[in-house]
């Protein structure tokens, strides 16, 4: 029992629960966090391997162990703590606390690779961060495959966020069995992934899919890449709050605190001002979705984030929109569906790399 409590401290949570199985809380006591969480022994097939998955946010660096159906051994979460602390170190941190924690509860366990899903423009070839923002100060340039590659002696893949929900969601979820489509990730900002012939669009670098500026009009809302009208500056969590905020100032009603959450609180409630931030969204959104249905035909939109969960009329809304916008040939037969796997898809797909591009 003392092993199993030892590894035990070094998890965080994990995701499955199954009623036959065993379980084991952990609890782990830092200075400045308490983690407690729940180990389950069984998932644990020796003849096997596994593959550790990272998702690397702007707040948070999620890292797991995961199997080949998805399943999440064991996970770790670390605050990235962006522009105080370098955000290499810190994965590197998650990951060896993660390895050291396995190690104990399981020694003979073997693995496939490191997968990440990152924040910020990555550079699929290089395995490194071309760009990113001042969400994550310093963090451009990062050479992620190279310093995990040479510190643990296992193969990284590097993809970005929204790619690897797209591989998540294409390998376990709402994408199962579909070959041609497109994922929106309405969260802070907008992220895109291109799904084409069963296989993620990556460009010449790694860039494609960035549908969040894609624009829907080129008068529109100045946006922060100097382009006009991006798909951003309407359907992101952060541009609804605030364009909520700038409608109540105009009416002599600033509210500093209004965020997205509430803005779908007072649509469902049928309030008429929530009610046209979100039809401009929604129109900003039929109008992008239907010009990727156009150039990509595809079978399937999955909307995916935070604005995803605004309601089920977004998704019916969305719905009507493309079969009135879009041309009566391509509209017919596209789904449009809202993102299952929820908020561990990022490292779970993140992991999935490994057997997506790892040798059989
Ligand atoms: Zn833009």
């Amino acid at each position: 029992m003392a092993s199993i409590r030892e590894g035990a401290m070094q998890a965080d949570i994990t995701e499955l629960f199954d009623p036959t199985s065993r379980y084991a809380i952990g609890v782990d006591i830092g200075g400045t966090k308490i983690n407690a969480g729940i180990v389950t022994y069984e998932l644990f097939d020796p003849a096997s391997n596994y593959a550790i998955g990272v998702d690397i946010g702007g707040t948070k660096i999620n890292a797991g162990i995961v199997t080949y159906e998805g399943e999440i051994l064991l996970s770790k979460s670390l605050e990235t703590l962006a522009g105080q602390e370098n955000t290499v170190h810190r994965v590197q941190g998650v990951i060896q606390r993660l390895l050291e924690g396995a190690s104990k509860l399981w020694p003979d366990i073997r693995y496939r690779g490191i997968g990440i899903g990152s924040a910020g423009q990555v550079n699929w070839q290089e395995g490194s961060i071309r760009h990113a923002s001042e969400l994550i100060p310093g963090y451009s340039g990062a050479q992620l495959r190279s310093i995990l590659e040479q510190q643990y002696g296992m193969t990284v893949w590097v993809d970005n966020d929204v790619n690897v929900i797209a591989l998540a969601e294409m390998r376990l979820g709402v994408g199962l069995g579909k070959r041609q489509f497109i994922c929106l990730a309405l969260g802070t900002g907008v992220g895109g992934a291109v799904v084409a012939d069963g296989r993620l669009l990556h460009g010449a670098w790694g860039g494609a899919g960035e549908l969040g500026h894609m624009s829907v009009d080129f008068r529109g809302i100045p946006c922060i890449c100097g382009a006009r009208g991006c798909l951003e500056q309407y359907a992101s969590g952060t541009s609804i709050a605030r364009r909520m905020r700038e409608r109540l100032a105009a009416r002599g009603k600033p509210d500093e605190q209004v965020n997205a959450r509430d803005v779908f609180a007072l649509w469902q409630a049928g309030d008429p001002l929530a009610a046209s931030v979100m039809d401009e969204t929604i129109a900003a959104l039929g109008t992008a979705i239907t010009s990727l249905i156009h150039i990509f035909n595809p079978e399937l939109i999955i909307i995916g984030g935070g604005v995803a969960e605004s309601g089920p009329q977004l998704v019916d809304r969305l719905r009507q929109e493309v079969s009135r916008l879009a041309m009566p040939s391509f509209a017919e037969g596209v789904q449009i569906e809202t993102a299952r796997l929820g908020n561990w898809s990022g490292m779970i797909g993140a992991a999935l790399q490994a057997w997506e591009y790892g040798k059989q």
